[in-house]
C-alpha cells in the first residue's frame, strides 16, 4: 500500500518545449547560429519520438499508438550578466548556482516574471517552469500539449554543460560547452529531455564526483535504475548511459512505458475511470473504497470539488482508500486525479453518500 501522492510526471502525447535561446548583448548568437540549435532541438525530439515508437513496436503484442511527439515553440532573448563569471571550482554544487545566478535573474526579469535574484537556483528553475504553464496553446500553433518543458540553451556561462532540474520541468545546455564535450548535441538534449520525464542517469562521471545508483526509482512507476553502470543488473547501450540513440529496458519504465495488461495501450494513457465506490466492512462511515482502472497511478483524491483527502492511500487492487473529510454529508462528489495529469486525465467523478 502505498500513499497518493504528488503528480509524476511521463512521457506521452503531445509535448511542447518552449525553447529560450538564450545570449548576451556582447556575443550575440547569429542567426545562422539560431537555426543551428533550433535544428538540433528537433532532431532531439525526432529521436525521442521514435524510441518511443521503437518501444511501442517491440512490444508482444506491440502497443498500436504512437507514444510520444513534441512541439517546438522558441524565442531568441538577450540578457546581460549581473555579475562577472566566478572561476569553476569543480564542485557542481557550488559551480551550478554561480555561474547560472550571474544572468538567470535576468533572464526571467526580461520574460517579465518578477522573481528576485535569490540564492536558490531551484527557484529560478519554479519560475521559468511556471512561466511555461501559463503559456498560451496558441504558441504551439493552436494545439494543446498535454505537457511543457522549458528548455534553455544558452551561450552564457553555466557551472555544468547540460543538466535538467529535477523537480521542475526545465533543463539547460550549455551551447558552447555541449558542443565540446558531445558530437551529437541532439543526443545530450534529448538525454536531458528524458530527466524531466523521471529517466535517471546510468554513468558514472568521476570529474562530476557522480556515481550512479542502482536502488535509486525513477519516474511515475518508480522504477529501479537496473542499468546503472555502477552495480546495475543489466548492461545495455542507452541515451541515459552514454547518450547513445537507443533506450535500455529500464529508461522506457522510468518514462512511464509500460503496457503490463497486453491490451496494446500504454497503460498510463489509459483514461482512469472509477467503476466501483464503496463503505468497506468496518466502523467508519467516512471511510470510502474506490476501484477503477488506472487508479493505480492516482495523485489526489478530492471530495466536492473542494476538500483534498489528506490520507488516501492505494492498494495493489488497484483501489483508493479515503476518508470524507468530517465536514461533508449527504451526496458527495469524488474524484481522482491520476499521473496522467490534468490534460489527459481529467478527474472521474463519482458520488457517494454520507451519512
Ligand atoms: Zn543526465
Amino acid at each position: 500500500m502505498r500513499r497518493v501522492k504528488q503528480r509524476k510526471r511521463f512521457m506521452y502525447g503531445l509535448i511542447g518545449i518552449r525553447l529560450l535561446i538564450v545570449d548576451t548583448p556582447a556575443k550575440p548568437i547569429s542567426t545562422t547560429e539560431r537555426d543551428r540549435i533550433v535544428a538540433s532541438v528537433l532532431d532531439a525530439s525526432r529521436l525521442l519520438r521514435k524510441l518511443g515508437n521503437d518501444w511501442a513496436w517491440s512490444r508482444t503484442p506491440p502497443v498500436t499508438h504512437e507514444i510520444c511527439r513534441f512541439a517546438i515553440s522558441w524565442e531568441q532573448v538577450s540578457v546581460t550578466p549581473l555579475a562577472p563569471t566566478p572561476p569553476k571550482t569543480g564542485l557542481l554544487a557550488v559551480d551550478i548556482p554561480a555561474h547560472e545566478l550571474t544572468w538567470v535573474g535576468n533572464l526571467l526579469t526580461t520574460l517579465g516574471v518578477t522573481t528576485p535574484l535569490a540564492l536558490d537556483i531551484e527557484q529560478h528553475h519554479e519560475a521559468l517552469a511556471d512561466q511555461t504553464d501559463g503559456m498560451l496553446e496558441t504558441a504551439f500553433f493552436g494545439r494543446q500539449p498535454s505537457d511543457l518543458v522549458t528548455l534553455v540553451v544558452t551561450t552564457l556561462p553555466m557551472g555544468w554543460f547540460a543538466y535538467a532540474s529535477r523537480p521542475e520541468p526545465v533543463a539547460l545546455i550549455q551551447w558552447e560547452d555541449a558542443q565540446q564535450e558531445f558530437k551529437s548535441v541532439d543526443r545530450v538534449i534529448a538525454h536531458e529531455i528524458c530527466h524531466v520525464f523521471g529517466a535517471l542517469d546510468e554513468y558514472e562521471n568521476a570529474s562530476m564526483q557522480y556515481t550512479c545508483v542502482p536502488t535509486e526509482r525513477g519516474g511515475a512507476l518508480e522504477f529501479p535504475n537496473s542499468n546503472c553502470i555502477a552495480g546495475g543488473t543489466t548492461h545495455q547501450e542507452c541515451l541515459m548511459l552514454a547518450n547513445h540513440p537507443v533506450l535500455c529496458t529500464s529508461t522506457p519504465l522510468h518514462l512511464g512505458w509500460t503496457d503490463a495488461q497486453g491490451d496494446q495501450v500504454m497503460d498510463l494513457a489509459t483514461p482512469p475511470m472509477i467503476t466501483g465506490m464503496e463503505a468497506p466492512f468496518s466502523f467508519d462511515p467516512t471511510l470510502v473504497q474506490i476501484t477503477g482502472p488506472g487508479l493505480q497511478f492516482a495523485t489526489r483524491v478530492r471530495f466536492n470539488d473542494t476538500e483534498y483527502a489528506t490520507d488516501a492511500s492505494i492498494d495493489s487492487a488497484p483501489s483508493i482508500s479515503a476518508h470524507v473529510p468530517p465536514n461533508l454529508h449527504g451526496p458527495i462528489t469524488v474524484d481522482v486525479q491520476t499521473v496522467t495529469g490534468w490534460v489527459r486525465g481529467d478527474p472521474d467523478v463519482a458520488l457517494v453518500i454520507v451519512p
